[in-house]
């Protein structure tokens, strides 16, 4: 029984570097994939101000008919002045005359709110797109980067999965029956050391008469909490004895 114990520990070593492996591409690319988020972010506020812009332009060029007809009519109003024969034509004139002349100054006032936003967006524009090309060509370095690193990884991987075949093949069809189904059930961790009496798959305390047999490893041992094979780490003999 020991000698089947020492091959489940060393399978599950084996596959506990696996998941490493395996975790350690995903967070590769899971870098890899924020950084493009950012991006496409920041793109994604670029094409929204770009639309608030052309909005303002459309604006301000409304507001610039508007207050070149009042200019217009001002002036209109002024030559019509010469030939006004009564007062009463003369106080419409001057009406209409002050009427436009706020319009005019009303018009300009807006068409200048109209340039500083726009300037104004503009500005924040310019500022993204700078942090877009920045942000892409540091994408573009950790891109090669990362993909040097999985293949590293891929490469690492493989030999470690065959070295896991030769193992997994030596053990009896039974235990590794129940060592393939643990893992699968308790997040890749299947055998585990008892230390200071404490399960260290989930940390639940054991009674003692279970570490003394987990200590023995006469038969196979599991958890009563979490099922897990249990084994006794010779290195931790002296924390556990009494
Ligand atoms: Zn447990």
């Amino acid at each position: 029984m020991k000698e089947e114990i020492l091959k489940l520990i060393k399978l599950q070593a084996i596959d506990s570097e696996i998941a490493g492996f395996d975790l350690a591409i995903a967070k590769h690319r899971a870098a890899i994939a924020g950084r493009e988020q950012a991006i496409t972010e920041k793109q994604e506020s670029i094409a929204h101000f770009r639309t608030k812009i052309e909005l303002l332009n459309q604006k301000q060029l409304e507001t610039k008919a508007e207050h070149d007809e009042a200019g217009a009519r001002v002036k209109d109003r002024q030559n019509k002045m010469m030939q006004v024969q009564t007062s009463r034509e003369h106080q419409a004139l001057l009406k209409e005359i002050e009427e436009n002349k706020r319009l005019v100054k009303e018009t300009e006032d807006r068409i200048l709110q109209f340039i500083e936003q726009i300037e104004q967006l503009e500005q924040e524009v310019a500022t993204l797109e700078n942090l877009c090309a920045g942000e892409q060509q540091v994408l573009d370095e950790e891109r090669e980067h990362v993909d040097e690193e999985i293949k590293r990884i891929d490469a690492a991987k493989h030999s470690v999965a065959s070295q896991r075949e030769a193992e997994a093949s030596a053990l009896q069809g039974p235990y590794l029956k129940r060592y393939t189904m643990l893992l699968a059930k308790r997040d890749g961790l299947a055998v585990v050391a008892v230390n200071d009496s404490v399960c260290q798959g989930c940390y639940m305390a054991l009674p003692p008469q279970q570490v003394i047999e987990v200590r023995k490893a006469e038969k196979f041992n599991l958890c009563p909490t979490c099922q897990r094979i249990l084994y006794y780490k010779e290195a931790e003999e002296t924390v556990v004895e009494p």
